[in-house]
């Protein structure tokens, strides 16, 4: 899936869990971007496709394989290998709390009660960043299996999981339009629930859980298998077909104005 509708489905929990923050405006803002952040961050792994990869990182670490061939292969390091996993998530939360603590504490009365009350005063943040992460590799899953069959989400498993196919790489407006379908609900039960008294967080998470089972039905009934094993022919049919589908779900309206959008964006989307 593309990285701007991972960023915002990382931004649309972040709007649940600040329902169970009692903090300030700006570190509520801080627990939204963070979870963008975590949802952004797997794909990452796609440096090696950089086009100064080689000359660069590459030549610094003495590669034996160019960028291209370590993105479609299955190296730890590859495109949805160790970083599509829950234990990078979980690793990149734990060394962030670590760092997070002797930053704060200006490494003075270390201890381990200080260390467990700072995660305790943080645990939204850090929560947040975890589940922004792992809905990046959940959304990855019905993309095309291609070279990797899925993503090494059980790392250090080899098993790859997903690859299924139910949707394109990319052009998945219709799940788009639903993740921020997600975020304006829930900054306006955030924006009136000091006008009008409602639960926030039943709210938020109901709303939330609405979105996904949606997106989850949109993404099982698409009317095309975009599946393929290795690289494929045709893989601009498939594109093309990809975009067909988006129109017969959105209406030539919306589409038009989704697919302008689209062109305007320097990114795969
Ligand atoms: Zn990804």
């Amino acid at each position: 899936m593309d990285v701007l509708t991972h960023t915002l489905s990382g931004i649309a929990i972040g709007t649940v869990a600040i329902s169970f923050s009692d903090k300030s405006f700006q570190n509520k803002l801080g627990v939204i971007a963070l979870a963008g952040f975590g949802a952004a961050l797997p794909d990452s792994d796609a440096i090696s496709l950089w086009s100064k990869f080689d000359l660069t990182l590459g030549k610094f670490f003495d590669l034996e394989n160019s960028g291209n061939t370590i993105y479609f292969s299955k190296f730890w390091y590859s495109h949805h290998g160790f970083l599509h996993s829950f234990f990078a998530g979980l690793l990149i939360t734990i060394v962030f709390t670590f760092i997070l603590y002797f930053v704060k504490s200006k490494f003075k009365k270390l201890s381990f009660a200080n260390l467990t009350q700072n995660i305790k005063t943080r645990k939204v943040y850090l929560i947040s960043f975890i589940s922004g992460f792992t809905i990046h590799l959940l959304e990855d899953m019905p993309t095309p299996g291609c070279v990797w069959g899925g993503v090494n989400f059980f790392w250090p498993s080899k098993l790859y999981i997903g690859g299924t196919g139910d949707i394109w790489w990319w052009n998945n407006y219709d799940i788009f339009l639903i993740i921020i379908g997600i975020i304006v609900l829930n900054g306006l039960i955030h924006t009136t629930k000091r006008i009008i008294k409602i639960d926030a967080r039943k709210l938020t998470t109901a709303v939330f859980i609405l979105g996904v089972s949606l997106s989850v039905f949109q993404v099982k009934t698409r009317s095309f298998d975009f599946n393929y094993i290795g690289h494929t022919p045709r893989y601009e049919e498939y594109e093309k077909k990809s975009k067909e589908v988006q129109k017969q779900i959105l209406g030539n309206k919306l589409y038009n104005f989704m697919l302008k959008f689209d062109n305007r964006i320097p990114i795969n989307f």
